[in-house]
C-alpha cells in the first residue's frame, strides 16, 4: 500500500502533456494554452482619456477658475491634432489624448460657455489618462501555457486580435464500469442489480475538466469481456475502470492489468475511502483503476484521475485548492489511513467546515452535500470541534448563514 502523494507521483511520472493545436477563439472557453501568449502590441494602444471632460495643459490650469477657448472635440474612434497652448480640446472616453495634453478635467468639473470652457478644478498631471501599455506592455508574457481560459482571458486575446489560440488538444478518456451487478439506464432493474452511477459521474467529471470522454460501457466480471470492452478505448489518452478492483472473487480488473502486453504500476492506496486503486497501462494507455463504490470513486478521481487529466492537458495547476477551516463538529477516525471527509465548507468571517453527512463509502448524497474533502492525516484519531483542519475544495463555498 502506498501513499496518497506517492500514488499520484507515480501516475503524473507517466503522463505527457499533450500537443497544442489551434483553436477559432470564439471556442477556447474552458480549454488551456499550449503556449505563452506575447503581447505584440501595447494595450492600451495609445494614450486615451478615461473620461469625458477637457485635455489641457497644467499651466493653463494654475490658476483657477481658469477660462481656455476648445480649439478640438476629439470623439472616440477618431485621431486628434496637437493641443495648442492656451486651449482646451474637449475629448471623450476612449479617444486618443492630443499631442501635449498634461490631463483630462472631467466634464462634471467645468462649466461649458460656447465656445469656451471653465476649469474649475486644476487637474493633477496625468489626471484621467489611460496611458499606452499601461494594462499590458508590449512584449510581455500576458498569459502563461497551462492557464485555463475564462472570459477575463479570452477578452485579452481578443484585445490582442488572437482569433486563433494555440490551446492543449482535448484528451479523451475512455469510462468503463464493471460490475456482474451493474446494469445501464435501458436495462431492466432485474432483482440483485443496481442502476451504473458511476458511469454518468466519471463521464461528467471528465466533461467537467474539459476533455472528452469516451464511454464503453459495463463489463460483466469475466476477464474476456473486460478486454473486450477496452478494445474500444485504444484510441484514449487515459482509461478510468471503476469496480472490479478490490479483493473479492470476481475483481478481475488487476488480472487484466498484469495480463499480456498491459502492466500494473501500483495496487492499493493508503486512504480511505479509496483504498483499492490500481494504476498502469493497457498496452501503452495509462489506467486508472478506480473503486466501485461511487463515493470512492469520486474521491479517488479527484486525487488521481484529475490531476492526470490536467496534466495531459499540460494545466498549470492540477491539484485541488487547499484552504484551512475551523471544524464545526468533531470527526474521529482510527490512526490507520488520512481519512477524506466530505466536507461543506461556509464563508464569513471565518471559514467552518463540517462533515456533509455519512461518510459510507457506496453514500453518494454526502457527495452531494459536499464542496470539499476534509482531509484528517493518518495518526490523528480526534479532530475536535475548533480545531482548523485541511480542506480540498472542489465546489463553491456557500455564504455563512446557509451552515446549519
Ligand atoms: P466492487 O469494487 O466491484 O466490488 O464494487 C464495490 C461496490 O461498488 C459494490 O457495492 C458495487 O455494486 C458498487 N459499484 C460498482 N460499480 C458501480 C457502478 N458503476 N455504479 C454504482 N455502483 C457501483
Ligand atoms: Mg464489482
Amino acid at each position: 500500500m502506498i501513499s496518497v502523494g506517492l500514488a499520484r507521483q507515480t501516475i503524473l511520472a507517466h503522463i505527457r502533456t499533450l500537443p497544442g493545436e489551434l483553436v477559432p477563439l470564439t471556442e477556447v472557453m474552458g480549454r488551456y494554452l499550449s503556449e505563452d501568449i506575447i503581447a505584440d502590441f501595447a494595450i492600451p494602444l495609445w494614450d486615451n482619456s478615461a473620461m469625458d471632460g477637457y485635455a489641457v495643459r497644467l499651466t493653463d490650469t494654475a490658476a483657477i477658475p481658469a477660462r481656455l477657448p476648445v480649439t478640438q472635440v476629439i470623439p472616440a474612434g477618431s485621431t486628434s491634432q496637437p493641443l495648442q497652448p492656451g486651449s482646451a480640446a474637449r475629448i471623450m472616453t476612449g479617444a486618443p489624448i492630443p499631442q501635449g495634453a498634461e490631463a483630462v478635467v472631467m466634464r462634471e468639473d467645468t462649466h461649458e460657455l460656447g465656445e469656451y470652457v471653465e476649469i474649475k478644478r486644476a487637474p493633477k498631471k496625468d489626471e484621467n489618462i489611460r496611458f499606452k501599455g499601461e494594462d499590458i506592455s508590449l512584449g510581455s508574457v500576458v498569459l502563461k501555457r497551462g492557464t485555463l481560459l475564462g472570459p477575463s482571458q479570452i477578452g485579452i486575446l481578443a484585445s490582442l486580435r488572437r482569433s486563433q489560440v494555440p490551446c492543449a488538444r482535448r484528451p479523451v478518456i475512455a469510462v468503463l464500469s464493471t460490475g456482474d451487478e451493474v446494469v445501464d439506464l435501458d436495462q431492466p432493474l432485474t432483482p440483485g442489480k443496481i442502476p451504473s452511477s458511476n458511469s454518468y459521474t466519471l463521464v461528467s467529471l471528465v466533461k467537467e475538466l474539459g476533455a472528452v470522454p469516451l464511454y464503453v460501457g459495463i463489463a460483466r466480471d469475466n476477464r474476456a469481456d473486460i478486454e473486450n470492452k477496452l478494445a474500444a478505448a485504444a484510441k484514449a489518452d487515459l482509461i478510468l475502470t471503476s469496480g472490479g478492483v478490490s479483493v473479492g472473487d470476481f475483481d478481475l480488473i488487476k488480472d487484466v492489468m498484469t495480463s499480456g502486453e498491459n502492466r500494473m504500476e501500483f495496487w492499493q492506496v493508503a486512504m480511505k475511502p479509496g483504498k483499492p486503486l490500481a494504476f498502469g497501462f493497457t498496452g501503452s494507455i495509462p489506467t486508472i483503476g478506480l473503486p466501485g463504490n461511487p463515493a470512492s470513486a469520486m474521491v479517488s478521481f479527484y486525487q488521481f484521475a484529475r490531476p492526470a487529466i490536467l496534466s495531459l492537458l499540460g494545466a498549470n495547476v492540477i491539484c485541488l485548492p487547499s484552504l484551512k477551516a475551523r471544524l464545526i463538529t468533531p470527526i474521529k477516525k482510527k490512526a490507520d489511513r488520512p481519512h477524506y471527509i466530505r466536507g461543506l465548507l461556509t464563508g464569513g468571517e471565518d471559514l467552518r467546515v463540517q462533515a456533509s453527512g455519512a461518510q459510507g463509502s457506496g453514500i453518494l448524497s454526502s457527495m452531494a452535500a459536499a464542496n470539499c474533502f476534509i482531509v484528517i492525516p493518518k495518526e490523528q484519531e480526534l479532530a475536535q470541534a475548533g480545531e482548523l483542519v485541511d480542506c480540498e475544495v472542489f465546489g463553491a463555498i456557500l455564504p455563512e448563514h446557509s451552515s446549519s
